[in-house]
């Protein structure tokens, strides 16, 4: 069937899948869907209009065990982790080809289970995904170890190992792109991987081991485990025989994984946490609505639900009102509509807590004195989905609650600034490191100003730019270690030194 091109379209299909059961809702462990040991299930709900898609498996610790039994293995085996790399990146790059190939049904999934609109599910997360895959499984061939600078009767060779049993934790904002930014590197370098989806959005993963068995990906290798975080993520993060674990989520959790690794196996943890994002507009900005344009799509794209949301806008106080008036003209693009259809750029946030949490926001924006600007409302109630006006909040001081913590809605809190030093002070003062934006003309001061600021990725006149060719990941709180680029292959390999010496 060709690709849908209109909403009628697209749920015609969406109808097309869901009564004919065609979702799969089971646990994907040594190459084969099964059923939670407990035969327990959760109910996957849409937040497009709140009916129930399917009921999910919801794995314990006595799935956890047999996955990472299956996993462990299947790397001891030696069947993908001991295979020439150039053999398992021409499997990845089938793995890449089959998810575009079945990108119109990933696309669907994942605006279904967790309402972002359907132009990007296409565009941004499938292709995302993919291009993840292809760019580790490229790479792979081509990175070489290291012969230490000896004397000559002594050979000091660095080599790198697959860790062995990969955990991957990752959260629900863009579910099929962030398992796919550590399934790349981690089946790449030759581990194992157990995947656990979010409660809220598991069914892209769960569709995906099936597809990457179709790649070649052999049994066992990849194990897909959905369920819910203080049960099978938990399990996962605590168990013995898991050597990493990577996770993608918010900060408290972070901090709750890095317990469960030292109260277990001391295994190797790498966490991408929250942010609190400054997008920093100085008065000699040279394109004031471009810098418009790039703030609205900072906070509304993904319906805000994004880890490097420019949430908090630093305006100069020359600029202010004027750069606030474009702003609010550019939100007219970003009204909420049906995340099937095509036309749609800010669909439904992803379930009832989290509509309940950004209102929570905006009600303490207000009671904290912030002046609402636009927004501030739930809309399309009737539909039964959850949807929320982009909103804006001007006059905000950085030691506001809607300034300091992450809402993970489309809630823009402005900021006035005077000069560069104050600009620093303000863009500094938070727990998290994630990203920031500035935007100036002046090349000295751009400078000046991606050194001065304290988070892993510094975009100059622009708003979240980068491919898979730079790293993506934070300072402080927003976490450690990079996906993307060379530098997340660190965390998947162990670095070996084998000294020799020569008669
Ligand atoms: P979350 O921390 O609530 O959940 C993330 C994952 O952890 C889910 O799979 C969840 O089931 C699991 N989990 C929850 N409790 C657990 C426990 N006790 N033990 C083990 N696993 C547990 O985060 P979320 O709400 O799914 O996602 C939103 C957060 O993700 C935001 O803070 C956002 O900034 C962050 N995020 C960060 C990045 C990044 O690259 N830095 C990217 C995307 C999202």
């Amino acid at each position: 069937m060709s690709t849908p091109t209109n909403c009628q379209q697209w749920q015609h299909l969406a109808e097309t899948i869901i009564t004919e059961g065609r979702i799969r809702t089971e646990a994907f462990i040594e190459g084969e869907y099964r059923t939670a040991v407990s035969g327990e299930r959760f109910d996957c709900i849409s937040p497009i209009d709140g009916r129930i898609l399917c009921r999910v498996a919801s794995c314990d610790v006595a799935d956890a065990n047999i996955a990472v039994s299956s996993a462990r293995a299947a790397f001891n085996s030696g069947v993908w982790s001991e295979l020439p790399p150039v053999k398992r990146k021409q499997i990845m790059l089938r793995f890449a080809d089959l998810l575009e190939a079945n990108s119109d049904e990933l696309a669907l999934l994942e605006t279904l289970d967790m309402g972002k609109p359907i132009r990007y599910s296409c565009t941004v997360d499938v292709k995302g995904a993919a291009s993840a895959l292809r760019w580790s499984g490229e790479a792979i061939d081509k990175i070489y170890d290291e012969i230490a600078p000896t004397a000559h009767n002594e050979i000091g060779m660095i080599t790198r190992e697959p860790v062995g049993v990969v955990a991957a934790i990752v959260p629900w904002n863009f579910p099929i792109l962030m398992a796919c930014w550590k399934l790349g590197p981690a089946l790449a370098t030759g581990n194992s991987v157990v995947l656990k989806p979010s409660e809220k959005s598991p069914l892209t993963a769960i569709r995906m081991a099936q597809i990457a068995i179709k790649a070649g990906i052999p049994s066992g290798v990849l194990n897909v485990l959905p369920g819910l975080g203080d049960k099978v993520g938990k399990a996962l993060a605590l168990h013995m025989d898991v050597d990493t674990l990577v996770f993608t989520g918010s900060t408290k959790v972070a901090k709750q994984l890095m317990i469960y690794a030292g109260e277990s196996n001391m295994k190797r943890i790498w966490l991408e946490a929250g942010g609190k994002s400054p997008n920093i507009v100085f008065n000699d900005a040279p394109d004031l609505q471009k810098a418009a344009e790039a703030a609205a799509a900072a906070i509304a794209f993904n319906q805000g639900e994004v880890c490097t949301a420019g949430s908090r806008l630093l305006v100069e106080a020359e600029v202010k009102d004027e750069l606030l008036r474009l702003i609010i003209k550019e939100m007219e693009f970003w009204q909420p509509g049906h995340p099937l259809d095509p036309a749609t750029t800010c669909g439904a946030v992803v379930d009832k807590q989290q509509l309940d949490t950004v209102l929570s926001y905006i009600r303490a924006g207000v009671a904290e004195g912030a002046e609402l600007v636009i927004g501030g409302d739930q809309i399309m109630a009737e539909s039964g989905g959850m949807y929320i006006e982009p909103t804006i909040f001007s006059n905000v001081n950085n030691k506001m609650v809607i300034a300091k913590e992450e809402i993970f809605g489309p809630v823009l809190s402005v900021i006035t600034f005077d000069g560069m030093d104050e600009a620093i002070s303000i863009a500094n003062d938070s727990i998290y490191g994630l990203a920031a934006g500035v935007w100036t003309a002046n090349l000295s001061k751009a400078h000046k100003m991606a050194k001065a600021l304290r988070s892993g990725m510094v975009w100059i006149n622009h708003y979240d730019g980068g491919d898979m060719t730079a790293p993506f990941g934070g300072y402080k709180q927003s976490g450690n270690g990079r996906d993307k680029s060379l530098h997340a292959f660190d965390k998947y390999t162990e670095i070996k030194a084998t000294w020799i010496a020569l008669d």
